[in-house]
């Protein structure tokens, strides 16, 4: 009888369903609510395996919110993270099922976009930093300008790590930054 019940937990839809909450706790970043880090690795790992085998492209862009420890020093923190959060909303419905949007660090979103050579990650990341810039976000009685600076890398099929691809993009958000933020770099 014992055993019995216990055989009928272990399979049941409650444990089934708290192994999917927890799985999907440890992969989605709880401020934005859109995936983390974490996922983004595995994810891309898994990506990059495939284009090096079938050699295909694949494209990475880091997306780095421009002077937003200013944001916090004038508005709050809380306001900071309502920013956050609604960089995110902006971007997250022009992302396809196939790709990742996801919170990198602190302030910064990255994308991978397989299948997408560096022409396309370009104009998509370009219409991403104007999705940003086009309006102020409201926080209560402030209106917040943002705008975002975006380093695009791009693999052939070559073998790499995500670290790799990750370090390139980096690279190129750098010389975005020096040429003045709001802007897309990718080459
Ligand atoms: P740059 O244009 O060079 O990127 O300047 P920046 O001010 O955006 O860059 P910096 O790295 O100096 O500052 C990042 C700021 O982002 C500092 C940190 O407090 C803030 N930040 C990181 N994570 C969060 C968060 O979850 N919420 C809020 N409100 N702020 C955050
Ligand atoms: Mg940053
Ligand atoms: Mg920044």
């Amino acid at each position: 009888m014992g055993k019995t019940i216990l055989k009928f937990l272990r399979g049941s839809d409650v444990e089934k369903q708290y192994h999917e909450t927890v799985y999907s706790m440890m992969i989605t970043d709880a401020l934005t609510g859109i995936p983390n880090r974490r996922f983004l690795k595995e994810f891309l790992d898994r990506e990059l395996t495939r284009a090096h085998r079938h050699k295909r492209p694949l494209s990475v862009a880091i997306i780095d919110l421009d002077h937003f420890k200013a944001v916090n020093d004038q508005y709050g923190h809380l306001a900071g993270d309502v920013v956050l959060r609604e960089v995110s909303n902006r971007i997250r419905g022009s992302i396809r099922r196939d790709e990742v949007f996801a919170r990198y660090g602190g302030e910064e979103f990255a994308m991978v976009l397989p299948e997408s050579n560096l022409q396309q990650a370009a104009s998509f990341s370009e219409r991403v930093r104007l999705l940003v810039s086009r309006l102020p976000v409201s926080v209560d009685a402030s209106r917040i300008p943002v705008t975002v600076s975006i380093g695009i890398a791009h693999t052939l099929g070559e073998e790499l790590t995500p670290d790799e691809l990750f370090a390139r993009a980096d690279k190129k958000l750098y010389q975005a930054k020096a040429a003045g933020r709001n802007r897309v770099v990718w080459q």
